[in-house]
């Protein structure tokens, strides 16, 4: 899961890409509104954290205009200022939540997760898939109800997949939503990837569809190859 972060203070800016790399996410960081503006209107992201009160062009103003655009990223509001006035413009302008300032880091990862997971068409913040389950609360991934222990990556690609199971995902798309900006990209390593999280996996779960992708599905049963 890629996500882009728009913030104009650095500290605060430092301390939310820290927390949200460490829960395992791909994070682009945004330091005005011009540049934030920039790179959600061209790169694809699970969501967007966007600060209100941003130089060079405000939050609210951004954000109706990737609405304009069609851009229907999920987008979590971050307001300074605790007026309502400010969460009801943020809504109005296409915000799918806010967190006010000052806030409890735990908080926002748990309203990422959360809007991530319902532009995915989850409800629930566990999904399974056969005998495959992530918490995506805990960063917890079983088979079987046994836990398996993967690396950042290695849980990043798997969530990915997991959040779109059932629809064929293409290389370039995993790449996209599995590295940042200036991430040296290169969609052979997807394979690599998913070869070595078929292995810990250990049960035939990643379908590979020839020449489109990838497909999170269980085996249908009986069902010759
Ligand atoms: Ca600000």
């Amino acid at each position: 899961m890629r996500l882009l972060l728009v913030e104009d203070d650095q500290d605060l800016n430092r301390q939310l890409s820290t927390a949200l790399e460490k829960a395992g996410y791909a994070v682009d960081r945004a330091h005005d509104g011009e540049e934030g503006a920039f790179l959600g209107e061209t790169e694809p992201y699970d969501a967007v954290i966007l600060d209100l009160g941003l130089p060079l062009k405000d939050g609210v103003t951004i954000l109706q205009d990737w609405r304009k655009a069609g851009r229907t990223m999920p987008v979590i509001a971050l307001t300074a200022r605790d007026r309502w006035n400010d969460k009801v413009q943020a809504f109005d302008a296409g915000a799918d939540d806010y967190v006010t300032k000052p806030f409890h880091m735990e908080e926002v990862l748990a309203r990422v997760r959360a809007v991530v997971r319902r532009a995915a068409g989850h409800a629930s913040s566990t999904i399974s898939c056969g005998p495959v389950t992530i918490d995506t609360g805990a960063g917890r991934v079983t088979v079987n109800g046994e836990a398996i222990k993967l690396t950042s990556h290695e849980y990043r690609l798997l969530a990915y997949l997991m959040h779109h199971k059932g629809r064929i995902v293409s290389r370039v798309e995993l790449t996209e939503h599995m590295y940042d900006q200036d991430f040296d990209r290169d969609s052979n390593t997807i394979e690599v990837f998913v070869g070595r999280l078929r292995k810990k996996l250990g049960v035939d779960i990643i379908q590979t569809v020839r020449g489109l992708g990838y497909r999170m599905e269980p085996p249908v049963a009986g069902a010759t190859a």
